[in-house]
């Protein structure tokens, strides 16, 4: 039985970046119908004992239509939104430290220009979907964009997400309406470093 990860804040806690009405309904409504379907969906292909990265990594091989958009679409949106809410925090962000930052620094040049680039991704993606900065095997960043609820495991590039833009309306649209710059911007205030730092080292 897959699992939606606990929150350790409360709804309102990131306001007034994220505000408690969609928190309320981004968590408690679309990430757990995801969650939901997704379980029925696992269930369906006999994968209740695969890890959610095994299932979207092996999704293409799904013979099924139905099953592997229902595995791809949902895993997809189990997986996105448990990295999504894990990496934020209330009370404003810190900076990346540590090996994190360094590597930040060497491929990007600095903080501010990754995240230059990385809103440039999420701005630029047409219609729903997600921006991302992903490790390598070898320990290096990459930034990409995906449709939908794809990411860097469906797509199998070989990349590990830590940390995520979700640019999907229902991310913004009850604050930000249409202005998906404020609310892209407003999201860097309540990133969790430590948390993109552990999972760029684990
Ligand atoms: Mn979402």
């Amino acid at each position: 039985m897959f699992e939606q990860i606990k929150l350790d804040y409360g709804f309102d806690a990131l306001e007034p970046y994220i505000d408690s009405e969609t928190m309320a309904t981004h968590y408690g409504k679309h990430h757990a119908a995801y969650t939901a379907n997704f379980n029925k969906f696992a269930e369906q292909a006999g994968k209740t004992g695969e890890s959610v990265e095994n299932i979207l990594a092996g999704v293409k091989e799904i013979e099924d239509p139905e099953l592997r958009a229902g595995l791809r679409n949902n895993g997809g949106g189990y997986y996105n939104h448990n990295l999504y809410f894990r990496q934020m925090i209330p009370g404003g962000s810190k900076l990346p430290t540590g090996a994190l930052a360094k590597k930040i620094d060497d491929t990007f040049e600095n903080f501010d220009a990754m995240k230059e680039k990385l809103t440039a991704l999420a701005m630029g993606q047409f219609g729903s979907g997600w921006a991302w900065l992903s490790k390598t095997s070898d320990g290096s960043l990459v930034i990409s964009r995906t449709d939908n609820q794809e990411n860097p495991i469906s797509l199998k590039t070989g990349h590990t997400p830590i940390m995520c833009i979700d640019v999907w309306e229902h991310a913004y649209y009850l604050k930000y309406k249409n202005l998906r710059a404020s609310y892209v911007e407003a999201l860097w205030n309540v990133i969790n470093w430590d948390v993109v730092g552990e999972l760029y080292e684990a």
